[in-house]
């Protein structure tokens, strides 16, 4: 069988090192908020190109925090809109809600599954204060237009990047595009921790701060509180992990680049959309490889059948989730077409190269009855 995910031999691919780091994190005594969480700061920081990064407890806690920041400094309240891709994992649109802001969906652009930048504008009213962009299954959505937009009305730019790290817009880094960003180190992500992890990054320095602060009890000093605060900090022992993994995320990327290339090369089967390589100003990585077919659910069966494994991301579009019960009756019909339609082929640095022939030969085997 051709896993999915094979997270034991990505991790296995630099056990060494990590356990190397992981030991010698165990015997210094020193679990949170010590050098393997500032080094790996420092480090995503740079690697990013981005004047400040925050360690925090998870992806879904960097997006809170931010806006959570945001709040906290008077840039928005409660009540206020913050547009975001109707067609997006959940975290993005519960990182809105439960700081009291409204989240106001918008339909996304069937070829790439990311937000529809032309569909922004006509959401925008005077209660708008944020657009939060997804960069869904590694490919980056950004443009000029979109800038000139958050600047005309005077609105922040969140990245979403849990899975697109190491992704790039005319050089840029996704996570340096807009005004903050919130990272995802969850074990599947493409930098993966042991665990829950996460990160911010900004280049707004009163920002960072309030973040730190907030993600900390609310407190920059012991036992001073300054804000109501949570509990969010990334853990020494997975900053650790991190610090290791970082160092090979651009090859790991430039390998699911490879095979990214030879499935959209070598698979010909007609009943299936294959995802389209982006333009030559923005480099992929490929989170996942998601193809589009009206006959999902027995070419998921006849891959199960022949030794490959796929998964949906994501079967229920957040308007139809229970959680968000008052949007269930609203039509966001190309989400709802591409939640219909969307498998996730196996993808992964560790696959090799006969592992993604198998795949590509199966998949071209599959015909409709
Ligand atoms: C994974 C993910 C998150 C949340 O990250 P966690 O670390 O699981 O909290 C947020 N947004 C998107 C798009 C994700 O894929």
């Amino acid at each position: 069988m051709i896993k999915f995910l094979d997270l034991q031999k990505i991790n296995l691919a630099h056990q060494q090192e990590i356990e190397e780091r992981m030991v010698n994190t165990f015997r210094s005594g020193w679990y949170l908020l010590g050098n393997e969480v500032k080094n790996f700061e420092t480090n995503l920081a740079g690697y990013i190109g981005a004047h400040h990064a925050i360690g925090v407890a998870n992806g879904l806690d960097a997006l809170r925090l931010i806006l959570r920041g945001y709040i906290e400094m008077g840039v928005m309240q409660a009540g206020d809109e913050v547009i975001v891709p109707a067609n997006t994992y959940i975290a993005s649109v519960l990182a809105i809600s439960d700081n009291g802001l409204v989240p106001v969906l918008v339909e996304p652009d069937r070829e790439t599954f990311n937000i529809n930048i032309s569909a922004i504008e006509e959401k925008i009213s005077s209660r708008t204060k944020a657009i939060m962009i997804v960069h869904l299954y590694g490919r980056i959505v950004f443009s000029e237009e979109l800038k000139e937009m958050a600047k005309k009305h005077n609105l922040k730019i969140v990245e979403d990047n849990a899975q697109a790290i190491g992704a790039k817009w005319n050089a840029i880094k996704s996570g340096n595009l807009g005004d903050a960003a919130g990272f995802s180190f969850y074990p599947g992500k493409n930098l993966g921790a042991l665990g829950d992890a996460g990160a911010v990054t900004t280049n707004d320095e009163e920002l960072a701060k309030t973040i730190r602060a907030l993600a900390n009890y609310g407190s920059n000093q012991k036992y001073v509180n300054i804000y109501q605060g949570l509990n969010s900090r990334l853990d020494e022992i997975q900053a650790a992990v991190l610090n290791v993994k970082l160092k090979y995320i651009d090859a790991e990327n430039a390998r699911r680049r490879e095979i990214a290339n030879r499935y959209v090369t070598e698979i010909n089967n007609k009943n299936i959309t294959l995802p389209q390589l982006p333009e030559n100003q923005e480099e992929h990585v490929w989170h996942l490889f998601v193809i589009r077919t009206k006959e999902r659910e027995s070419l998921q069966q006849y891959l199960q059948e022949n030794g490959v494994q796929t998964l949906i991301h994501y079967p229920i579009p957040p308007h139809h989730q229970q959680a968000y019960r008052e949007w269930n009756q609203w039509a966001f019909p190309v989400t709802e077409a591409i939640h219909c339609e969307v498998l996730s082929l196996p993808i992964s640095p560790v696959m090799s190269d006969d592992e993604v022939s198998a795949v590509i030969t199966v998949i071209n085997s599959f015909n409709v009855k």
